[in-house]
């Protein structure tokens, strides 16, 4: 099938935030992109994608919750990531892969998207993350993924901006993966991501 059954939005966080129901998008070939409310850490399917930093060693927001409901070994994990002469395991751009150990998912995809200044300077960086997101998930067979809206939060990314890049990225390089999905914690992300996806892309 398209969508394989083990990958779902994350239904009692839903609820509880008071976000709209999940959507389907058509990406290219059978590749969907599903848009809904929730959190991250309860979504189940191959991989789920973290909004690093570059050191990799935890922070706040959804990097935060990622490690809570992963558990220390999400930690050590991290610490093993060899790192470069000044400390960065994942330079701005780039992503990683460890187990998901007590997440739900099989595997956490790290990636670290850019601090905003303008759109010349940070779409490139952004469009990076997340397509080196994208080529992980075909090196390890992950065939569901799991996004939150990454630099969105304290890296001011505005969200609009961010869903368009987010989705021309996916466009190109979801050959091979059945579902992405955008699974975001409040309306401020939502509704833009939600917009954008509905103006360039079908629904299924
Ligand atoms: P960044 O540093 O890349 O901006 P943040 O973690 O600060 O990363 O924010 C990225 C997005 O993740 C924000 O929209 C934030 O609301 C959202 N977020 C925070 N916690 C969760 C969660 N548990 N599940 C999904 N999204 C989350």
């Amino acid at each position: 099938g398209m969508v394989s059954m083990n990958a779902r939005g994350a239904g009692s966080s839903r609820r509880r935030s008071g976000l709209p129901t999940r959507r389907l998008f058509k990406l290219k070939d059978s590749s969907v992109l599903a848009i809904s409310g929730g959190d991250l850490t309860k979504w189940k399917g191959d991989a789920v994608v973290n909004a690093a930093n570059e050191w990799m060693l935890g922070g706040g927001g959804v990097d935060g919750a990622i490690h809570r409901a992963a558990g220390r070994d999400l930690l050590k994990a991290c610490y093993d990531v060899e790192p470069n002469s000044e400390d960065i395991r994942c330079p701005t751009g780039e992503a990683r892969i460890t187990p998901g150990f007590r997440l739900p998912a099989k595997f956490v995809i790290h990636t670290v998207g850019p601090v905003y200044e303008n759109k010349e300077v940070s779409a490139p960086l952004l469009r990076s993350a997340i397509k080196n997101s994208l080529l992980l998930c075909k090196e390890n067979g992950v065939k569901s993924v799991a996004f939150p809206a990454i630099s969105c939060g304290v890296y001011g990314y505005p969200a609009g901006e961010a869903a368009e890049i987010a989705i021309d990225t996916m466009l190109e390089f979801s050959e091979g993966i059945d579902l992405i999905e955008f699974v975001l914690f409040g309306k401020d992300t939502y509704n833009p991501f939600m917009k954008k996806a509905s103006e360039k892309l079908a629904v299924v």
